[in-house]
């Protein structure tokens, strides 16, 4: 979970069309949020992803759902108020149902940096308060089958490209060719793009790449011949502005 910044209200959500729309709502109980311009609007503000568990929308069995950050069912209300409406994921749709968020809150990432709140660890959300002790609970983000494992399989393959090419880095140190070089550039500025904010999961990508000392261990050599340039200075902060990562470690002061 990152922080997102809420974009726009689509033109066409105008303050008469909301009040059309929610009279109609209350009059027959229809899916009147249920319209492309709004799902289109939240994709684009989410890049994509489900605000919570940053899983890809609109792929197999993950098609977009429009969440109603306060349940329409209690806030009957606010259900075409574009600052109540997120893109969410089947899975985290069926969890949060009806919970008041009025009553007992959650993170809406859109509001509040999830960073205020919660940590990672071994691939495990942990709060920081009760803010996220809630939302973790709500939204089950330690779900062993569906968030727990995909975490591990994505983590161990960042850890398996570092090993190889930290072992890479080993063999070619004293003798790197400009080609070498280059390559290591690519390698490593693929793995800081996996982990950017409109990657999916990108939070899991970037834990398992500032957890792992190999990437210290890449980056020392690159800045020592000099070859860790301002691209990958720029997507490394990048990555860090929203990285959950818990301890400060000196290594990633750019
Ligand atoms: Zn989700």
């Amino acid at each position: 979970m990152i922080k997102v910044e809420r974009i726009e209200s689509p033109t066409k959500l105008t303050v008469e069309k909301r009040k059309e729309l929610t009279e109609e709502y209350l009059m027959t109980s229809n899916n009147v949020w249920n319209q492309d311009y709004i799902k289109k609007a939240l994709l684009k503000m989410s890049n994509n992803k489900c605000i919570f568990c940053e899983c890809r929308l609109g792929e197999e069995s993950k098609y977009i759902e429009v969440e109603h950050f306060h349940p329409k069912s209690l806030y009957p209300e606010e259900v075409v108020d574009w600052e109540n409406l997120l893109p969410i994921c089947k899975r985290c749709n069926g969890l949060k149902r009806d919970h008041d968020t009025k009553l007992v809150p959650i993170i809406n990432p859109t509001l509040i940096d999830p960073r205020e709140h919660l940590t990672i660890k071994k691939y495990r959300f942990f709060s920081k308060d009760e803010l996220g002790k809630k939302t973790i609970g709500v939204l089950s983000l330690n779900d062993s089958d569906r968030l727990f494992l995909p975490r591990v399989t994505i983590g161990n393959a960042i850890s398996d490209i570092l090993d190889g090419l930290g072992k890479w880095v080993g063999k070619i140190k004293d003798n790197s060719t400009i080609e070498d070089q280059n390559e290591l550039i690519c390698k490593i500025r693929n793995l800081l793009k996996s982990c950017q904010p409109d990657a999916e999961y990108s939070t899991i990508c970037s834990y398992a790449l500032f957890e792992d000392d190999n990437y210290y261990g890449i980056k020392d050599f690159m800045q020592e011949i000099k070859i860790w340039n301002d691209d990958l200075v720029n997507l490394e902060k990048n990555c860090l502005k929203y990285s959950l990562i818990e301890y400060k470690n000196p290594k990633l002061i750019v």
